[in-house]
């Protein structure tokens, strides 16, 4: 469907984009996951052809995008902020891409109906945008690029204006409505929680490259450098000496912990000292000196746990990856 061969994009000196080659299959979501100033915007945007490629090409269904206008890729584009029409009703900015597209009125009606619903929000249609929610703006957003009918849908942080909790809940509800529809899309985002819960495959990009690119559950378990783990939400490094104290067995590179390996249980096989506790909603994470290990990331169950306090730390071997030696990424 959708086949990027060797894109770079410069601006002046800066390469934005540097030799990026990734492919999409019809019905899946491709996250490309990478901290702020990547390039992954401006590898969206080119997608869009909103960007000129200094080299490569973009393709879709098998056609070169070179000198094809955003209008007439097909393509569907959704960002941070919905940019809703602050003057139409909820109903009339989901019609819009009928309108363009002549869909006659009853039939308009109808989809835009259907639309609320996929999205959560029934009955919605005569409320004005400016009196929603963050959440509920994008998700008439979302419906209304949904009713292009796009063959692939271009998300750029779609959910990072909102706060935690909601980017959480709107995330699964996103996921849900990309499967239920069978739409192709590319999301861009900083956030590998999102990446995780959204798409199909992911891309890491790192300083213009596509460092990484997989199933997200591979890459997830088997990240490739250390960069990419750092990246990615692994927390602890260990090698050599602690690597083999805390694991049991001598490592070949690195190993790369989630902060969910080591746990707070009164048998664990590694012991240490709380430096830091820090209760979160249902969990306390932890940073624990080892010694002859140096600090650890962990995880407690009991919000009483004080700094200074000696814990024992169990070890769950399916939060261990092994990276070969490398630089951590940069932020
Ligand atoms: P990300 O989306 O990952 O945060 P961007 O694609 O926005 O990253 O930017 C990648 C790099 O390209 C950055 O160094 C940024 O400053 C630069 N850049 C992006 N757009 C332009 C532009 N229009 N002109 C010059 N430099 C740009």
């Amino acid at each position: 469907m959708l086949e990027l061969d060797d894109v770079t994009v410069r601006f002046g000196e800066t390469v934005a984009v540097d030799d990026v080659s990734l492919s999409l299959d019809e019905g899946q979501v491709l996250a490309v996951l990478g901290p702020s100033g990547c390039g992954k915007s401006t590898l969206l945007r080119a997608v869009a052809g909103l960007e000129v490629l200094t080299a490569g090409s973009v393709r879709w269904r098998g056609r070169d995008l070179r000198g094809v206008p955003t209008h007439k890729r097909g393509f569907a584009l959704m960002f941070q902020d919905g940019q809703l029409f602050a003057h139409a009703s909820v109903a009339d900015n989901i019609a819009y891409p009928l309108r363009l597209r002549g869909v006659a009125g009853a039939a308009r009606g109808r989809r835009v109906d259907e639309l609320l619903e996929l999205v959560g929000l029934p009955g919605y249609g005569d409320r004005r945008t400016p009196t929603l929610s963050g959440g509920e703006q994008q998700r008439v957003a979302l419906a209304r690029s949904l009713a292009a009918d796009p063959g692939l849908l271009l998300l750029d942080e779609p959910l990072s204006a909102l706060d935690r909790s909601l980017r959480e809940r709107l995330a699964g509800d996103l996921r849900e409505i990309l499967v239920e529809t069978g739409t192709t899309a590319v999301l861009v985002t900083h956030d590998h929680d999102e990446a995780f819960t959204i798409a199909d495959r992911m891309a890491v990009m790192l300083a213009g490259r596509v460092v990484q690119e997989g199933a997200t559950a591979d890459v997830w378990r088997v990240p490739a450098t250390r960069a990419v783990a750092d990246f990615i939400g692994y927390e602890t490094f260990l090698e050599g000496e602690a690597a083999r104290s805390v694991l049991g067995e001598s490592v070949d590179g690195v190993a790369a912990l989630r902060r969910r390996a080591l746990r707070v249980v009164v048998d664990g096989s590694v012991s240490g000292v709380v430096q830091r506790a820090v209760a979160v909603s249902d969990a306390v994470h932890l940073e624990v000196e080892v010694p002859g290990v140096g600090t650890v990331s962990a995880l407690g169950d009991d919000p009483g746990l004080e700094v200074g306090q000696e814990v024992r730390l169990g070890l769950d071997r399916s939060a261990v990856a092994m990276v070969p030696d490398g630089e951590p990424a940069a932020r």
